[in-house]
């Protein structure tokens, strides 16, 4: 499951989910954000590389893309 590249609310627990410390699932037509935890019981920190990557993902689509959705 891929990273959430903006950041959101858990539709599990409510907690404030920033970008790269969930993951994002087709909702209804939009997207909802899950967190890690709720979603695999991992902590996440600033260094996992998977957070790294989707901030880099986020800030590439960013410039290439005014409006994300
Ligand atoms: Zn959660």
């Amino acid at each position: 499951m891929a990273r959430n590249r903006y950041p959101g609310y858990c539709y599990c627990c409510g907690a404030y989910v920033p970008t790269g410390y969930g993951h994002f699932e087709r909702h209804k037509g939009g997207w909802r954000v899950k967190c890690v935890k709720c979603a695999s019981g991992r902590t996440v920190k600033d260094t996992d590389k998977e957070v790294k990557r989707a901030i880099m993902l986020r800030d590439k689509q960013k410039e290439v893309r005014k409006n994300g959705r």
